[in-house]
């Protein structure tokens, strides 16, 4: 093989890829892990960099910060003998064996297996106003910027998990969270929402929805225009940050028109298995997982994808 041309090729570094890569490795498929470059879109480690303690990977008793777990991960995966390229991929050409994987880099790395693992992104409201002051009080990561507001006053947007977790973690930094849900009832576990509820730095507004992000023309968040969906009031609340937290969008674009996805942008995945449409091509974690989505559930559908990619190159006599 030249140099550039591998077993199992893994792209996307988050809890299912480095997974992918301690099994590939373990395996002796000799894995190239390309882990991600930018804070777009595939990050080295995934989205729990952007978490603080993670409380339910199991074997962590006293909890985890995100970032020291990835970090464990990598170094069990490298230590396992997993090659890593810290770039992003840019193409792929997945029609023949071997497939072809693009980074910044003229020529492909070429691959007989390739593990998709590239994940979900956060997802922001749309507006505007939005767009023009991200990271400028504008965020979907407290962990990453609530450091900044720490005395002032923000908002939070959204009512699942994510939204009670941003809101309970910002408010140990902050003055006050205002949380914003568009229904009058949250879709966040019961022990979240509890945790929240009985903050008292923490203001609910239900049915409300933001509809403008203040102040454009100075180029800082100052507050945001709210409207109330039962009643129609609209007001501002003055706020120095809005963090977006309603959910997220898979990381498939580079596939899109290659592997066949779901209607709402996921990778399909024969059930039961990390197989893709396109054979010797395996998908894990949550670019195929729209339900369950926990590091652990990810882990394991990475661990799937490397078996069954080692079991295809053996049956290809590649292995
Ligand atoms: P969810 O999809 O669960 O929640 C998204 C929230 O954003 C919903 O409340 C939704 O409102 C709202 N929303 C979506 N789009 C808009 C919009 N355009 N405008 C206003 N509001 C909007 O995403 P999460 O990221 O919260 O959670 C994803 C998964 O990760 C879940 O399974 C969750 O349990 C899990 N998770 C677990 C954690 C933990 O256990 N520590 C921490 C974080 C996440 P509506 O309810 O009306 O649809």
């Amino acid at each position: 093989m030249s140099s550039r041309s591998y077993n199992t090729i893994i792209i996307g570094s988050g809890p299912a890829g480095l997974t992918a890569s301690i099994y590939a490795a373990r395996a002796n498929l000799k894995p190239l892990c390309i882990e991600g470059f930018s804070a777009g879109g595939l990050v080295p480690g995934g989205q729990l960099m952007f978490t603080t303690d993670v409380e339910n990977f199991p074997g962590f008793p006293e909890k985890v910060r995100g970032s020291d777990l990835m970090q464990k991960m990598r170094d069990q995966a490298e230590h396992q003998g997993t090659e890593f390229v810290t770039a992003d991929v840019t193409k792929v050409d997945l029609s023949q064996r071997p497939f072809k994987v693009w980074t910044d880099e003229p020529d492909p790395y070429l691959a007989q297996t390739v593990i998709i693992a590239t994940g979900a992104r956060a997802n922001y409201l749309g507006l505007d106003s939005e767009d023009k002051l991200k990271n400028r009080g504008v965020s979907a990561c407290a962990v990453c910027d609530g450091a900044l507001y720490r005395g002032q006053d923000v908002a939070v947007v959204g009512g699942g998990d994510t939204a009670m977790e941003e809101a309970a973690y910002l408010a140990g930094l902050v003055s006050s969270v205002t949380l914003i849900h568009r229904r009058d009832e949250f879709r966040a576990s019961k022990a979240m929402q509890a945790r929240v509820l009985a903050n008292p730095k923490i203001k609910v507004l239900f049915s409300h929805v933001v509809v403008e992000v203040l102040d454009v023309a100075k180029g800082e968040v100052t507050g945001v225009r709210v409207k109330n969906l039962k009643t129609g009031e609209v007001k501002v609340v003055p706020v120095k940050a809005m963090f977006a937290a309603i959910g997220h969008t898979p990381n498939t674009d580079l596939f899109r028109g290659q592997v066949e996805l779901h209607d709402n942008g996921y990778i399909k995945t024969k059930p039961g298995t990390t197989q893709t449409n396109i054979a010797g091509v395996f998908a894990a974690g949550d670019v195929q997982d729209w339900t369950y989505r926990q590091a652990v559930t990810a882990a394991g559908t990475g661990c799937m994808a490397a078996l069954e990619a080692e079991r295809f190159l053996a049956a290809h006599g590649m292995h």
